[in-house]
């Protein structure tokens, strides 16, 4: 058992967020039932605005971040786990109150993991990570409220090159639904047609003024950015289709109409993520594992930073400046 390990570690001084590569002691690990040897994790909208201090995610410091992670169990004090078995987490608040996946150890509670599923590796579970489980609960929540592939309408996905939105144009396309991508970046066309999207169209489309409501093109949508782009979405919607608003990147503040919703009966479905009981979670898996295709995991999942990288790339990620997922192996 060794006696320390690597992490990021986040401090705050008069309101500045400094980060830093340091050695920890196993014994300043947070309570936890399970010691888990994290092998990945990856890097997540959030701890981008976590690490470079952008906006107020982290609830205490000093915090290690990193709000998900793949390993094997180290020491477990729960029956449910034992050491050697493959554990993933996502959410609980992990890298925001608790310290998280951007560090070799991680000392957590024994129901916020799931199992690995069978057919991943840890770094397939880690780039799937916190944006696969936001998308494919919005593509069941979306199949909730009545979405088939069969109807054969557009379904739109915003700021599609980002995690979560490459989730879900790869998700959608391999359920048979005809999938719009929205999206600001001209040279990812070729990226998203090979995840499967049916036609792409340019974000200030969307993003840009327009009427209470105007032509109804989409049967159901995924937004991950907000603020005008879904006003956009709304008064686009087709009658009696339903939103899955899981994002924010595009900022917080809601200005649209009432009409999408008493005129065109628009569902606007939220969809978090954080605190999603344990079977549902495990049932999430299962179908990430079924639905998500291998090539289009791979093609996301593509890029990988050390933890002495992850500066850099939180700040990309915070400028819009990702495409798909980073993956951060923790031992490199
Ligand atoms: P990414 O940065 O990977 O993706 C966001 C995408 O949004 C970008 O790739 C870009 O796509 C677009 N975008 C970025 N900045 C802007 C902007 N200023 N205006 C319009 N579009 C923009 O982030 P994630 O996929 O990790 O997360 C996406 C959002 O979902 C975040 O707000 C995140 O906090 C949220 N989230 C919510 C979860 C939940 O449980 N509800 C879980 C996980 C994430 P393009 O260039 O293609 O337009």
């Amino acid at each position: 058992m060794r006696d320390t390990f690597k992490a990021i570690v986040l401090e705050e001084h008069e309101g500045a967020v400094t980060s830093s590569l340091r050695s920890l002691a196993v014994d300043a690990l947070p309570e936890g039932d399970v010691l888990v040897a994290v092998a990945y994790s990856d890097l997540n909208y959030k701890d981008g605005l976590a690490i470079t201090g952008r906006n107020k995610v982290v609830r205490s410091y000093p915090m290690v971040p990193g709000i998900d992670f793949a390993g094997t169990i180290e020491e477990s004090r729960s029956p449910a786990w034992k050491p050697g078995d493959r554990v993933v987490l996502t959410g609980w608040g992990v890298g925001e109150r608790h310290w998280g996946g951007f560090a070799q150890l991680a000392r957590v509670k024994s129901e916020w993991l799931v199992p690995v599923p069978s057919s991943y590796s840890l770094r397939d579970a880690a780039a799937v990570g916190t944006a696969g489980v936001t998308a494919m609960m919005c593509v069941m929540a979306l199949e909730a409220h009545g979405l088939k592939p069969a109807d054969g309408k557009d379904v739109l996905v915003t700021g599609a090159t980002g995690g979560v939105g490459s989730m879900a144009v790869a998700l959608l396309a391999s359920l048979g639904y005809r999938v719009v991508a929205s999206t600001g970046r001209a040279e990812a066309h070729d990226y998203l047609t090979a995840l499967g999207a049916h036609e792409i169209v340019e974000r200030s489309l969307l993003s840009g003024p327009g009427k209470p409501l105007d032509t109804a093109r989409w049967g159901g949508a995924v937004d991950t950015v907000g603020g005008d782009t879904l006003a956009g979405v709304l008064r686009t919607m087709a009658y009696g289709g339903s939103v899955a608003a899981c994002g924010n990147a595009g900022g917080i503040p809601f200005t649209t109409t009432i009409l999408p919703f008493i005129l065109r009966g628009v569902n606007l479905l939220g969809i978090d993520s954080l605190p999603v009981p344990g079977e549902t979670r495990r049932q999430i898996w299962a179908r990430l594992e079924r639905d998500l295709p291998r090539d289009a995991l791979d093609r996301i999942a593509r890029r990988e930073a050390t933890l002495a990288e992850t500066l850099e790339v939180a700040q990309q990620i915070v400028e819009g400046g990702v495409q798909g997922r980073v993956v951060i192996n923790v031992n490199e």
